[in-house]
């Protein structure tokens, strides 16, 4: 009977194989009681394991090959770095001498309390850091057993092995690189430990965080790794087995397809030129928009520095991430959106969330006016960062220009605040975000004081159509192309288009292809995305006509009913020739 187990998506595509269950760990440990003459013997067995490990760690990092994903050398230092800390190299040691017992012992005791004290961390991200120490401690077993510290099978493997272990570790992804393997699947892991990261940038079928997956399965067994959504199929029948060839053949074919799209222009059939922009959420994602070739960033959701802690990051902090960012764009533009808490996204220094009605209360740029400090504080760090690259400012759920006049105001503050401390700081565009429809139907007054505007159609939806975004309950209600949306949409870009300044969508809206037509018509022509959806938007646009779409949105835009907006949107995407691939991701 298939089983099907649910964990994490950690890399793109489907495999299909056999399972190779990879046993190691520290799960049976030798329990031995010391006689006092042997215990300097013990702890020298001990230093003389930390060595070995140290040695291999270093020559690992000294031999990456070059085809191995850039984060591999930072997360074998950080190993390096566990590896010295008194907790793993001189602690054991003390519990050998101080119980009397063999080194594996007092080294499992040692991790045990060590992952107990990870566990406590609220931080999930230095939280997650509990699988490194493990797998650092692992390799100290394995030499101090004289077990082969390389776990993983030797020798040529069948092409469809499917790796299935508890965890795999930075050095694991070395072996990767080296042999070729269908695809891995760990009982450990969240979506931010080390191998999610290294599951992405290896771009190999991957699942994580199953739990118990070892559990439930038997070497051999026909395994389906879907990375795509994070799903894990134990020995599948066989309808299961050819809709998921299927949905392989698909994946590959389209993959193919669009990544051809990566280095051509984003140009309509009639030659109007398109920007594809990415929406990141920390500098790890500029990688995967650097292989897709976006355009820049259209949207850095800078609030996800300040979750999941105690404290605000400070200036300098910030400054550190922004700059890092702008580095690694090389040219291309960073738009950094200030911190948009609230509703959502609670940090934990923001106190117990009392709003009567959170979505229509302290939120977005509301809670910045509210604190100053913090407010000017962030474009502080933005305007350094600025001095090394194009950088631009963008405040979130404005209501209303006097919002945006307020918001000048402390951009003023805080460039004098740093001309005080003669700190270099940049050149800075600065923009709205259009997401409230206040701000949409007045957006001419807005705009006469910025840059640009984005527009978030996430909550602009939300707000028009009184539907919470998060709730299921009424998600049927939510639609993008609701014409009342769709009017306000037409208002905003044809404004920004008379007073010639540029507008983009930075909400979901704008990475979904059932919409990439309609949105071109309106006359939109600046995209911004997670960068997964770029291409298949790009392949999109690259068979439209923007003219004969804007002709179609004209006649559109004066229906009012909900059902023949969704005619007439399906219509226009009717044209679509089969080609137009729905990849979710790449
Ligand atoms: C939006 O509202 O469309 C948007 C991009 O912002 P967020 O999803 O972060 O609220
Ligand atoms: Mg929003």
């Amino acid at each position: 009977m298939s089983v099907v187990l649910h964990g994490f998506a950690a890399g793109g595509g489907i495999a299909i194989g056999r399972a190779h269950l990879v046993v190691r760990g520290m799960e049976e440990v030798p329990q031995l009681d010391l006689a006092p003459e042997e215990i300097d013997a013990e702890a020298e067995r001990f230093d003389a394991a930390i060595k070995a490990t140290r040695r291999q760690l270093e020559q690992l990092r000294s031999a990456i090959p070059e085809n191995a994903p850039t984060e591999l050398g930072a997360f074998i230092s950080l190993h390096l770095m566990l590896l010295a800390d008194v907790t793993l190299s001189r602690e054991p040691i003390d519990i050998l001498r101080a119980q009397a017992i063999n080194a594996e012992w007092a080294l499992k005791l040692q991790t045990d309390r060590l992952a107990e004290q990870f566990d406590a961390i609220e931080d999930e991200y230095l939280r997650e850091r509990k699988q490194d120490m493990l797998q650092v401690a692992e390799r100290i077993y394995q030499n101090l057993m004289g077990q082969n510290t390389e776990f993983l099978p030797e020798g040529e493997l069948d092409d469809d092995t499917i790796l299935i272990a508890h965890d795999l570790s930075p050095a694991d992804a070395v072996y990767f690189k080296e042999r070729h393997i269908a695809g891995f699947a760990t009982d450990a892991g969240g979506p931010t430990s080390h191998t999610a990261i290294l599951g992405r940038s290896l771009d190999m079928p991957s699942v994580i965080g199953l739990y118990n997956a070892r559990e439930l399965i038997s070497q051999d067994d026909w395994i389906i790794v879907d990375g795509i959504s994070g799903v894990l199929i134990i020995n599948p029948d066989d309808l299961i087995l050819s809709e998921y060839r299927k949905r392989d053949r698909v994946y590959r074919s389209q993959r193919r397809l669009l990544n051809k799209l990566k280095d051509i222009t984003a140009t309509t059939k009639d030659g109007a030129d398109i920007e594809l922009l990415a929406n990141i959420e920390s500098a790890q994602d500029v990688r995967l928009m650097h292989r897709l070739s976006a355009d820049g960033v259209g949207l850095f959701r800078s609030e996800f520095l300040f979750l999941n802690r105690d404290n605000l990051p400070d200036e300098d902090e910030q400054y550190r991430v922004y700059a890092g960012i702008v580095k690694k764009l090389k040219g291309k533009p960073l738009t950094v959106r200030t911190v948009d808490l609230g509703m959502d996204k609670n940090p934990r220094w923001f106190g117990e969330g009392h709003a009567l009605n959170p979505a229509l209360g302290m939120t977005g740029i509301r809670l910045c006016l509210a604190e100053p400090m913090m407010f000017r504080t962030q474009m502080r760090a933005i305007l350094r960062a600025a001095a090394l690259g194009p950088v631009k400012i963008m405040w979130p759920m404005i209501t209303s220009v006097d919002e945006v006049r307020q918001c000048l105001n402390h951009l003023v503050v805080a460039r004098k605040q740093l001309d005080e401390r003669s700190m270099e700081y940049g050149e800075v565009q600065v923009g709205a975000m259009i997401e409230i429809p206040s701000a949409a139907l007045t957006v001419g007054s807005i705009l006469k004081y910025l840059d640009f505007i984005s527009v978030g159609t996430n909550d602009l939806i939300q707000y028009t159509l009184s539907v919470d975004r998060g709730d299921d309950s009424v998600s049927y209600l939510y639609q993008p192309a609701h014409p009342a949306v769709l009017k306000l949409l037409h208002h905003i870009f044809s404004t920004a288009k008379r007073m010639g300044k540029p507008v983009s969508v930075c909400g979901e809206m704008a990475g979904d292809l059932h919409f990439t037509r309609l949105l071109l018509g309106l006359g939109l022509r600046r995209f911004s995305m997670n960068a997964s959806n770029l291409l298949a938007v790009k392949n999109v646009i690259i068979q439209s006509h923007a003219g004969e779409l804007a002709v179609q949105v004209k006649k559109l835009l004066r229906l009012s009913d909900p059902e023949k907006v969704r005619q007439a949107v399906k219509k226009m995407n009717a044209v679509d020739d089969g080609k137009n691939a729905t990849l979710e991701t790449t």
